[in-house]
């Protein structure tokens, strides 16, 4: 087998990469759509193209994407996160767009979550080589400029994620999307430094067949998630509850999504659990709390 990464290191460990490295969608997930192609990859509803910028980039296969990994990582994975995930996103995939009952057990939505960290996670990570190359070649594709060693670590152990993550699940339209919504709404993130150490809050969402994940990392400021509230959204960790997912109605992506706030210093740990005492949601701003003052934010 070929190096695909000739020269990189795991990003799990020291070790060398072998071979293609960890596959971010595992092959028995892309599998699952052979022959039913071809595929078109968009960002923002805008697909890709090939250079004459009006062709769209098609693929009979759904196209992976990969982070390098040694052997050991690789088959560690395996066990700690995808075989128990694998027969959860089967029952999704097989779900489609039905509104019958789909019972998940708590350790069901963790298994999904412990997945869905490891696809955001992962194909967001610097080292990320996609086979796609429009998605290779997009300087605007989310790229994670830090990814702490507590993100990974426990996919290694197989231990449980940190509880400074947050997973939601929406479901969504399987072939398209309807006109965005009218009200959209946003939570928020601010870039958080305590004591001088940033803390990297940061989001990542991704879509797979009916259903949107986002995962996000505030650690030590919880968030009320107006979606979760309303039943239109549910959270898989930390926390997780026996869901049933055949009654989430589908909505769309951008009805409430996470943005990048302003940079927030404050001195102490204690400054910050007094600022925690008010969740971040869609109705507050973390600047208005700290500094009295809106700033600006960007999307
Ligand atoms: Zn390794």
């Amino acid at each position: 087998m070929s190096n695909r990464f000739p020269g990189q290191a795991c990003v799990f460990c020291p070790n060398p990469n072998v071979g293609v490295g960890e596959h971010v969608w595992p092959s028995w997930f892309i599998g699952k759509f052979h022959g039913q192609g071809p595929f078109t990859t968009s960002r923002a509803d805008v697909p890709y193209t090939k250079r004459d910028k009006e062709t769209p980039v098609t693929a009979d296969a759904l196209l992976g994407v990969h982070v390098p990994a040694c052997k050991d990582c690789n088959a560690t994975l395996d066990t700690t996160i995808e075989k128990s995930a694998k027969p959860v996103v089967r029952r999704l995939l097989k779900h489609g767009d039905s509104s019958d009952e789909l019972i998940l057990s708590a350790d069901e939505c963790v298994a999904l979550a412990r997945w869905q960290l490891k696809v955001g996670l992962l194909s967001a990570h610097a080292a990320a080589d996609h086979d796609h190359p429009g998605l290779q070649r997009d300087q605007d594709l989310p790229r994670l400029p830090v990814v702490r060693p507590e993100w990974l670590e426990w996919m290694r152990t197989g231990g449980e994620p940190p509880a400074g993550f947050s997973v939601f699940v929406t479901r969504r339209h399987l072939r398209g999307e309807d006109a965005p919504p009218a009200v959209k709404q946003h939570i928020v993130l601010p870039q958080l430094i305590v004591d001088g150490e940033d803390l990297n809050f940061m989001s990542q969402s991704f879509g797979f067949s009916g259903v949107n994940a986002t995962i996000v990392w505030h650690p030590g400021w919880p968030i009320a998630h107006a979606q979760v509230d309303t039943g239109r959204a549910v959270r898989l960790w930390p926390n997780p509850y026996e869901i049933n997912f055949g009654v989430l109605p589908q909505v769309h992506s951008r009805e409430l999504t996470f943005w990048d706030g302003a940079i927030v210093g404050v001195g102490a740990a204690d400054e910050l659990t007094q600022l925690a005492q008010h969740p971040l949601s869609v109705d507050s701003d973390s600047s208005v709390a700290v500094f009295g003052v809106a700033l600006p934010s960007e999307e």
